[in-house]
């Protein structure tokens, strides 16, 4: 009998991974031994796991840098027209993993660390997931830069340098705790400062009006100063930049001032301007306007818009060296893209250096402002629309309010020209909000100030036309686009599941990595049981994998043949984790009525961070780990049930997650999901979704065919009429027995018994003020959830939609949106052909 496969030796016969030639490996042995002893000044004798993987990360890095500089160099020999993607989120996770992957590295470093007596895996699990980002906005980011790369665009990604990410989660007594992320401890191997760039960022002072012009005068000045990471295209030898911002005191910072209590306390003091890029705020669709978030939000935008400037100025032209002054080309040199509102400081920010400093008339400014200019909206909830009291303009940014109010004024006056009479629209599409305190309304001065305005999802883009910005798109409806969110491939398939990567790729061959849309030649093989019985295996691998994680993780014993179903995704009310704890209680109460029943079992796994201040959110939390209390240790249930709940999710976590799910749930109301991304990675994955018609889950529908996905609940359409007539939960809960007898535990104490009031809190919103409608939903969930369970039971019927629906996942390639924001918006071309390689490191 034959031996079974270690690892190590399964990894290697996967050919997506990259080749491992014989000569590559023992090169890649003497630089990680290199990089130990006069890198990390270690030896094998000290060496901690922590060593292997900084020298393994060098070992890797040193293979980016040639084509990092030659790409660089090129942008600056052809000067062709560059993207900035202007973000305050960029959810990287880790990328050690990504580099071997993009540069065919992967399977040769495996072997080389194998031979040192050292496993891969491990080593990567020491790296810290770069956390500068909340959810689905930050984690869009991250894939975009992959995308752009991988497409040959001369793209940058500008942002911040959080010395603080998103917090760790802790639960404890099932009650979320938060842990500051300190993730640059140990130093990051993948970033190189550059305080030779460092930029000066003006903030308070005043104006004055000179008959030449308009002076900002007595501000306080903040340095940026970058931190560059590379970030590789798939194996075409592009290297693009990611370029963070962090805060730094100037040399005389407060040292002039002799009121302040001295040197010493001038020196303490240097973290106050420090303190801009301390740390990330934790909301996710959510505005709190604190005047730190102000002050990280202009600071990216000066730091950024000055760097854009000092490329623009200094390019070259044909062979020639040039300075540009002609600022009318700008458009054609650069486009501006800004990921939400949050950047919208970029619009007045140009404004003023091309009016104030560059002494341009405001209309030329404002057309070229206008053409380079483009914003993307993220969601509808109103209480996620940034919009700032005029009183912290005022004080932070006074030449930037004088702009805003210039802009507005001639954005009213033309529209009074066009609906005259019409005051109360005058009202709806100023810039600046009246009554209580006077507002600025970032995401209006984004769309008067931008060429294209997108939602991420068709039906998203439909409901920001036909809603909240319904006036804006009749007055100038050629803005107005739809991008379809996407993810990228390589991390989201080659590299967290390479088992299912290689499965597809022994029959379509690999190019579908590059070209997503190739997977639709899947459909060949829909009858092709050898190959539904991969696809099954491939998952049953990464099921027993996870379930190895989760029984080390959280001493529970999971049974592998049950249904792996997964909800993972920041808690909030509209993504309705609490429709799906109304389902575990409900599939609870039916075991416990009729126990010998042969039901189909499930593992319900949900994870997520509350926003610190969002008090419904944590008890959310505290309700899913009550819950599974109660079921996990009730033995009439056994392994029939049970619910974990995943601490910490982050992009790790979902990379190991994602892949072993049978079943995701994506069950946001309909019209509050803008896209969702989290289904996508799903999808591909080969998990099937259980989902309302929100979102990019409408288009999953529509590319699989609506049968391959449990669709279930209210449409728009439906939730629209109900909120004309009216939603009354009590109406359900009076209606629907098992749904009472739910609301009735939680309420009476049954998983809280010793605070049986613990959840009256949650009981009382869903009763009586639920903007989401859970119950609404509850009996067509509950339905279409037993579809799930008789579908299971029939393994290979169940396989088959799987590979409907990855065959169907094309269209969800970042590349797909990147080349369509490439074309549509950017008026740039995006390539797949390779540069050349430069000389590697021997
Ligand atoms: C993809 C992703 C998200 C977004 O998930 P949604 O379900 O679309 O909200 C959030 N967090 C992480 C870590 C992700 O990888």
């Amino acid at each position: 009998m034959s031996k079974p496969l270690s690892d190590h030796d399964k990894r290697k016969q996967i050919s997506v991974r990259g080749l491992a030639g014989v000569e590559n490996v023992s090169d890649l042995k003497t630089n990680f031994n290199r990089h130990l002893h006069f890198t990390l000044v270690k030896d094998r004798n000290v060496a901690t796991r922590r060593d292997y993987y900084f020298a393994l990360a060098h070992t890797v890095r040193d293979h980016l840098i040639g084509r990092w500089l030659r790409t660089q160099q090129s942008y600056y020999e052809k000067d062709p027209k560059r993207v900035y993607y202007i973000s305050l989120e960029f959810y990287m996770g880790r990328t050690l993993q990504n580099t071997m992957v993009n540069l065919a590295l992967e399977n040769a470093c495996d072997e080389a660390t194998y031979q040192l007596g050292l496993d891969m895996e491990e080593l990567e699990d020491m790296e810290e997931d770069a956390g500068l980002g909340n959810g689905g906005l930050g984690r869009l980011a991250a894939c975009f830069l992959d995308s752009m790369a991988s497409l040959g665009l001369a793209a940058y990604g500008y942002g911040i340098r959080y010395e603080f990410g998103i917090f760790n989660q802790k639960i404890s007594n099932g009650w979320q705790m938060e842990e500051a992320d300190d993730w640059l401890r140990f130093g990051n191997p993948w970033e190189k400062a550059r305080p030779e760039y460092m930029r000066p960022v003006h903030f308070y002072g005043r104006t004055e009006h000179h008959p030449d012009g308009v002076k900002w005068v007595d501000t306080q000045v903040v340095l940026a100063l970058p931190y560059d990471t590379p970030v590789p295209g798939y194996r075409n030898n592009v290297v693009n930049t990611m370029r963070l911002w962090s805060a730094k005191a100037p040399c005389e910072f407060n040292l002039k001032d002799f009121n302040v209590g001295g040197y010493i306390q001038a020196v303490l003091d240097r973290n106050l301007a420090e303190n801009i890029s301390r740390v990330l705020y934790p909301n996710d669709n959510f505005f709190e306007g604190k005047e730190l978030r102000l002050k990280q939000e202009y600071f990216v935008v000066s730091a950024t818009l000055q760097d854009i400037m000092r490329r623009f100025k200094a390019s070259k032209f044909g062979t020639r060296e040039i300075v540009r002054t002609d600022f009318s080309a700008l458009p054609d040199k650069v486009a501006i893209q800004l990921n939400d509102t949050h950047p919208a400081l970029a619009i007045p920010e140009l404004m003023r250096v091309l009016v104030d400093e560059e002494k341009l008339s405001w209309e030329k400014a404002w057309d070229i402002t206008v053409r380079t200019c483009a914003y993307t909206n993220h969601t509808v909830l109103p209480e996620a629309l940034e919009r700032w009291p005029i009183d912290l303009f005022q004080t932070l940014l006074p030449r930037h309010l004088e702009i805003i109010y210039e802009i507005n004024r001639r954005h009213i006056e033309r529209v009074a020209s066009l609906y005259p009479g019409d005051f109360d629209r005058l009202r709806r599409m100023s810039l600046i909000e009246e009554g209580g305190v006077k507002r600025v309304n970032m995401a209006h001065l984004c769309i008067v100030g931008s060429h294209a305005v997108n939602g991420v999802a068709q039906i998203h883009s439909d409901i920001l036309k036909a809603t909240v910005f319904k006036d804006f798109y009749e007055m100038d409806p050629h803005k107005f686009q739809n991008k379809t969110n996407g993810i990228t491939p390589r991390r989201w398939l080659v590299m967290c599941n390479p088992g299912l990567a290689e499965v597809i790729a022994e029959k379509i061959g690999e190019d579908f990595i590059r070209d997503l849309s190739q997977l639709r030649k899947l459909h060949n093989f829909v009858n092709d049981d050898a190959f539904i019985h991969s696809i099954a295996q491939v998952k049953q691998e990464n099921k027993l994998k996870f379930a190895v994680h989760l029984e080390e993780h959280y001493k529970v014993k999971i049974n592998p043949n049950s249904i792996f179903d997964i909800q993972v995704k920041r808690i909030h009310e509209y993504k309705r984790q609490l429709l799906n704890c109304l389902h575990i209680i409900t599939f609870y109460n039916r075991i416990k009525k009729d126990p010998k029943k042969q039901w189909t079992p499930r593992t319900i796994m949900i994870g997520g961070k509350a926003a610190p201040g969002y008090h419904t959110a944590k008890m959310i939390i505290r309700l899913i780990t009550a819950i599974g209390e109660v079921v996990n240790n009730d033995p009439v249930v056994g392994d029939r049930l049970k619910v974990i709940f995943l601490e910490n999710y982050r992009v790790t976590l979902a990379e190991k997650a994602i892949p072993a799910a049978d079943l995701s749930e994506q069950i946001s109301t309909a019209g509050t999901e803008a896209s969702g991304t989290g289904n996508m990675k799903f999808m591909l994955n080969g998990a099937l979704t259980i989902g309302t018609m929100d979102g990019a889950n409408v288009e999953m529908a529509e590319e699989a065919g609506e049968d391959n996905l449990f669709i279930f609940g209210m449409r728009v359409e439906d939730v629209e009429a109900m909120d004309r007539k009216g939603y009354n939960a009590s109406e359900y809960y009076n209606r629907i027995p098992e749904l009472k007898q739910a609301i009735d535990q939680i309420a009476g104490g049954f998983f809280s018994p010793k605070q049986p009031d613990l959840f009256s809190g949650i009981v009382n919103m869903l009763m009586h003020h639920d903007r989401f409608k859970v119950f609404a939903d509850y009996e067509d969930y509950i339905a279409c959830q037993e579809k799930a369970n008789a579908l299971y039971k029939k393994p290979k019927e169940w396989t088959k939609k799987v590979i409907y629906n990855i065959a169907a996942s094309g269209k969800f390639s970042s590349d797909r949106t990147i080349a369509q924001y490439a074309r549509e918006i950017w008026g740039v071309e995006p390539s797949l052909e390779k540069i050349p390689a430069p000389d590697d490191p021997k």
